[in-house]
């Protein structure tokens, strides 16, 4: 078989180790005669494997103890809602930092709990930057930001503080999470869909420090409530556990190839190179604030006085086993997503077919 390198923003790449092992697993998981698929998740392995799932992610990202880990479902979209209707006590406010369609659609969501300050906004630069300067109000309750914007391909490189003293941050982090350390300082909240850099759609991981769920003016559904879910131990309903068990799989990977702080250098030598290539070859441009530019989502245009059919770069890449390098519809031209599982060999055949689409292309 051709290597396939899928360069998709999500659902994303995974090892192929960790692709055998779930596939594995839903034949005959741990010897059992049984597919994990068909297992009670009260039964003991499957506890067992949840919970080492959470520990894995305890030592990968040395997560302090006041913080719970929690596997719930609704995809990152859900905590857009499931966060300002637990933190948001009625006619209290929240900062927003609006980068990009997720933020946006994160902010909108709080709306319908409490109020809203947008702190900052670069909504009509078609979010090509991070504006850093931040517009906060002393009252807020919490500070939300998308650490890793995966359409504009824009990254926080330093998170921003909450004003108010007893404010804390709530970060969406759906496409860096496990991509790089992580201060936990200022956190009150993280929240990450797991089908960018960590498993397969089904399961969020919400890492959330328990002392923020004040008491508040407001019916929560069961399912909706983090307190239900910290009490239940993310078993408060049947779990997503093929999915949970992927990302166990996949944060074992990790662990083998030096953890979070050995992949962030790994991280940081793959987009480097891409992003050098764009700006040396004729053809490619980033539309990108060269400061905000994301390691993991990394969009390249043509530049203005190229008029090819975008359409023929992505055949010629798809040829060569280059999959899902069409840039968001918002942004246009090009998107490589290169999360932790995209080898450094991945992105050198890119960079070697943009090297020789370049050779094809008449002089300008
Ligand atoms: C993909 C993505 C989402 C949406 O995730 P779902 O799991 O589909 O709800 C939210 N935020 C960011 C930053 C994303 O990349």
């Amino acid at each position: 078989m051709k290597t396939i390198y899928n360069f998709s923003a999500g659902p994303a790449v995974l090892h192929h180790s960790v692709i055998r092992s779930t596939a594995n697993a839903a034949n005959n998981f741990n010897n059992s005669g049984m597919s994990l698929m068909e297992m009670s998740h009260r039964s003991k392995p499957v506890v067992d494997m949840v919970n080492e799932t959470e520990e894995l992610s305890r030592e990968l990202l040395h997560i302090p103890k006041e913080f719970e880990v929690l596997f719930l479902q609704g995809g990152a979209s859900l905590q857009f809602s499931m966060i300002p209707m637990n933190l948001l006590i009625k006619d209290a406010v929240a900062d927003y930092t609006d980068t990009g369609s997720w933020s946006y659609k994160a902010l909108n969501q709080a709306k319908l709990f409490g109020k809203v300050n947008i702190a900052s906004s670069s909504r009509t630069s078609n979010y090509s930057f991070i504006p850093k300067e931040l517009n906060q109000l002393s009252e807020s309750i919490y500070l939300h930001i998308t650490s890793n914007n995966t359409i504009y391909g824009t990254q926080w490189k330093e998170f921003p503080k909450p004003l108010n003293s007893s404010g804390f941050l709530v970060a969406d982090m759906s496409s860096d999470i496990f991509s790089r350390p992580l201060n936990f300082d200022n956190f009150g909240l993280i929240y990450a869909g797991a089908q960018k850099n960590i498993g397969p759609a089904g399961a969020t991981i919400v890492l959330i420090r328990k002392d923020i769920l004040k008491d508040i003016d407001r019916k929560i559904p069961d399912m909706l409530s983090y307190r239900i879910h910290i009490e239940k131990n993310s078993m408060f309903n049947t779990p997503p556990v093929m999915s949970i068990y992927a990302i166990n799989c996949s944060l074992k990977w990790l662990k083998s190839v030096g953890g979070v702080e050995s992949i962030n250098k790994n991280n940081l030598t793959k987009a480097k190179l891409l992003y050098s290539e764009i700006n040396r070859n004729s053809l490619f441009q980033s539309p990108i604030a060269k400061e905000d530019r994301s390691l993991m989502n990394i969009p390249f245009i043509f530049n203005e006085e190229i008029k090819e059919d975008e359409n023929i770069f992505l055949e010629f890449c798809d040829k060569r086993g280059l999959k899902t390098l069409k840039g968001h519809r918002s942004v246009g031209g090009f998107r490589a997503s290169i999360y932790n599982a995209m080898p450094l060999r991945g992105v050198e055949a890119l960079i070697n077919a943009m090297q020789d689409y370049e050779k094809l292309i008449p002089r300008h």
